[in-house]
């Protein structure tokens, strides 16, 4: 741990942290003595080299119009190619948009890049506010033959994270709950840096990976958790595997193919919670017009007659629907319950954990638990740490079988 005052683990841990080699066979190296630092050994995968702290490559913007990305900067900023070759230098940048035609792009104002690709690198670590939202390190600007225009935020991987913390979580809960959230945060992350190499960017800054508001979510106390847990990574057998988490599991969590039509990994199989019911989605109800069923399912493709019910399908111990069976005036239809949950809206069917109740005119839907249930939950860290748990103890709750290892 880079701060013993603040360590996370119990005792069993701390007596020394398993060292890993994140190679292609992912064998783990062999347990290190206590009080050797020595970084690990990070196989040729680029980004995890020499046990730095790497740098994420996080997508604000992807193939947006000419004009729709705006830039301002207090500070100089150098303008650069790939390579570091410097294209300009700019003593501050009053609120530009990025202008881009099927010839090439410039900053507004500027005069055209005779490339496709610069990168933008604030001097003196200030900071580059791209559509009103200031953000750490560096942006990655490229132009497509079609005109439009790509933004990717480089920064280390734990100030990203600073920015996660505070959108992710409620950062009054009890510290070894924001500790466990932290930490999957990063597997999640580092997980994803490794798949997506060979694409533009490694994280979107939205639900689809985790909400990223650069520094507009960032305090002192996102900073202290992150701090507090620099470099511990969650990891299965050696290989980091992707922690996913959702808000509230209802309960019970699920495997990541129920839950997120994903491949499974063991961390990632259901386990019991009873930790989450403090969460305000613990139980809901959620009713609708058949009608308005009706219109949300045909404009998803599926043509439907006068909706006469809709049951769950393959309810296994964590409560979810596999399949949703919707009964009709033409017919039946048989959708997959995580399908059926994005048609109705993930923030109205809140999770594919439910019942339903014929009410006349419209039906409704009583549920568990807000988001897929796979991995973490993090209602249930909250309750976990209200109620004494360590961050090492939460996290193996959760993601059965996984271990720490602090690879940077
Ligand atoms: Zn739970």
């Amino acid at each position: 741990m880079k701060n013993p005052a603040a360590s996370l683990f119990s005792a069993s841990l701390g007596a020394g942290l398993l060292i890993i080699l994140f190679s292609c066979t992912g064998t783990p190296t062999p347990r290190l003595k206590e009080g050797n630092k020595t970084p690990p050994k990070l196989s040729s995968e680029a980004l995890l080299l020499n046990g730095k702290e790497p740098i994420i490559r996080v997508s604000l913007f992807q193939a947006a119009p000419s004009g729709k990305i705006r830039l301002s900067s207090v500070g100089s900023a150098q303008v650069t190619t790939l390579a570091g070759d410097l294209i300009m230098e700019m003593p501050s940048i009053a609120e530009s948009a990025v202008l881009s035609s099927t010839t090439g792009f410039a900053i507004e104002g500027y005069p055209e890049f005779e490339v496709d690709q610069v990168i933008l690198i604030p001097q003196n670590d200030a900071d580059l506010t791209v559509n009103g939202i200031r953000y750490h390190g560096r942006l990655h600007l490229s132009h497509s033959p079609d005109g439009l225009i790509s933004a990717v935020n480089f920064v280390p991987l734990d100030t990203y994270l600073g920015g996660v913390l505070g959108s992710e979580v409620i950062l009054s809960w009890p510290v070894a709950s924001l500790q466990a959230n932290a930490i999957a945060s990063r597997s999640y992350a580092l997980y994803q840096m490794l798949q997506r190499q060979d694409e533009p960017a490694d994280v979107v800054s939205d639900t689809r990976d985790q909400v990223y508001r650069g520094m507009e979510r960032e305090s002192e106390s996102a900073r202290a958790i992150v701090q507090q847990t620099h470099g511990v990574v969650l990891h299965y057998n050696g290989k980091p595997f992707p922690a996913y988490f959702s808000s509230s599991c209802g309960g019970h969590t699920t495997d990541a193919s129920t839950g997120l039509d994903r491949a499974g990994w063991a961390p990632l199989s259901p386990v019991k919670c009873g930790f989450c019911d403090e969460s305000r989605y613990f139980r809901w109800n959620f009713a609708v017009q058949k009608g308005e069923i009706a219109a949300l399912l045909s404009r998803s493709g599926h043509s439907v007659g006068v909706i006469q019910d809709i049951r769950p399908v393959g309810r296994g111990v964590d409560g979810r629907a596999r399949t949703v069976q919707i009964e009709h005036s033409k017919g039946q239809l048989s959708l997959k319950a995580t399908e059926f949950r994005h048609i109705m809206g993930t923030g109205k069917l809140r999770s594919t954990s439910f019942d339903t109740k014929d009410s006349g005119d419209e039906l409704v839907f009583s549920g568990n638990g807000w988001g897929h249930g796979v991995g973490l939950c993090q209602w249930g860290t909250k309750g976990m740490a209200s109620a004494g748990y360590t961050a090492e103890f939460i996290l193996n709750h959760y993601y059965p079988g996984a271990k720490l290892a602090e690879i940077y």
